[in-house]
């Protein structure tokens, strides 16, 4: 409580208006600048972006470069430079893993699961599904929106929502498992603390790292579809025809997109360190906004082996930075991190491993209760996964996962 205290006073009242201005304007300039692919109507508003948040960093302090002062506010007692090594690490396996997953994704029919999926029967199975692994519905419920979220509207009342395509049901289910990841870490918050910051989530690298675990981890997991694919068959006919191993395949597949929130779990991360790079490289003031989409392009074509078409698939988006959100990107993968840590650790327990491999995921749960929701922000980011885990957030773990996933 100091410490935002403290944060907050630091920044005076004018600052904050002008930040607040500023993002305003550079959100709409984002918009149109996005429908026209005209990167060129939102760089001013992005350069007036970047010197607030130079001025904010300076205002706070930092260690050793602006960029740590907002990365510590997304995810408090990170340092840029120790996420700079993880990803430095991560980048050449990633990368690997990546061509080698999307090269088995191109044997997989890509429609292979396309059918007709009525959206009650959708959300039957969604809820039946969300229920199975822990989530109460006393204490929340799942609502339609056009992008998934997960937001507390007070104690006991935890709300995800997700969207429906009738031809997938992939796209909701995904979306309840992940959403509801971040649901169950809500619902496991210590209640008697709501409103402190003791009572609510660590950071957001760790809440991410929630719904990464149920969604991927969990979600996407053979022993889970051995109990739910019957069921699901059983409510969608057309899904009868398809093998375990087919499903798996399906749900699994592959494929490098220009699009960071149409990412799979094999090329996600590469989204990632892709923006990191550049954020930092501008709060540095080694690349100036109106070079943004050549470099952008340029290490997206080392990344993917491809080039963006236009900056609305390339630098223009994502919505976060002309929200003034910049330092905020990095905390996704640290999630994928702290998602495949926290999982191997909790399969170490003989009796958690043996309730999974039978799609039982309750002691699941309750290790995660007991090592990272009853805590909430009593500790910093770093201190739940040594606590947790007995390590700092280290990339060994997700890159084992990615390789079993995708036999490379
Ligand atoms: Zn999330």
């Amino acid at each position: 409580m100091h410490e935002d205290f403290v944060k907050a006073a630091k920044i005076p009242g004018k600052l904050v208006i002008e930040e607040s201005e500023t993002a305003s304007h550079a959100k709409h300039a984002w918009i149109q600048a996005r429908k026209s692919s005209d990167f060129s109507a939102f760089a001013p508003h992005l350069e007036k972006l970047l010197g607030l948040a130079r001025r904010k960093a300076d205002l706070w302090g930092y260690a050793d470069e602006p960029y740590d002062a907002l990365l510590s506010t997304y995810e408090r007692g990170a340092r840029t430079r120790e996420v700079a090594a993880l990803f430095t690490k991560l980048k050449p396996d990633l990368t690997q893993i990546a061509r080698t997953a999307v090269e088995r994704g191109k044997a997989v029919k890509p429609n292979l699961l396309r059918g007709n999926y009525p959206i009650a029967k959708q959300q039957q199975l969604n809820a039946e599904i969300a229920a199975s692994i822990g989530f109460d519905f006393d204490a929340g419920r799942i609502d339609t929106t056009t992008h998934p979220f997960c937001t507390t509207l007070g104690p006991r009342d935890v709300r995800l929502t997700t969207r429906y395509d009738e031809s997938d049901f992939t796209s909701s289910l995904f979306g309840v498992l992940h959403e509801a990841g971040h649901g169950l870490y809500e619902q496991g918050l210590p209640e008697a603390d709501f409103g402190l910051p003791s009572g609510r989530a660590c950071s957001l690298g760790i809440h991410e790292s929630q719904s990464r675990l149920w969604e991927n981890h969990v979600g996407r997991s053979r022993v889970f579809w051995q109990k739910w694919l019957p069921r699901a068959a059983e409510i969608f006919p057309n899904l009868r025809k398809i093998s375990l191993d087919q499903f798996l395949a399906a749900i699994t597949r592959a494929k490098y997109s220009l699009i960071r929130v149409e990412a799979d779990e094999a090329t996600y991360d590469l989204h990632i360190l892709l923006r990191f790079s550049i954020e930092r490289q501008m709060l540095r003031g080694d690349l100036a906004v109106k070079d943004v989409p050549a470099a952008w392009n340029a290490e997206f074509e080392e990344l993917f082996g491809m080039t963006p078409p236009s900056d609305s698939q390339g630098c223009l988006q994502d919505i976060h930075w002309s929200m003034g959100g910049l330092g905020y990107f990095a905390t996704y993968t640290l999630g994928n991190l702290n998602a495949a840590q926290l999982f191997a650790t909790a399969r170490k327990q003989r009796s958690i491993a043996k309730a999974n491999d039978q799609a039982d995921f309750a002691p699941l749960l309750s290790w995660l209760r007991d090592k990272v929701h009853q805590h909430g922000g009593a500790f910093l980011p770093g201190e739940i996964m040594e606590n947790a885990t007995g390590k700092p957030t280290d990339a060994r773990h997700h890159l084992k996962h990615l390789r079993e996933r995708f036999g490379c």
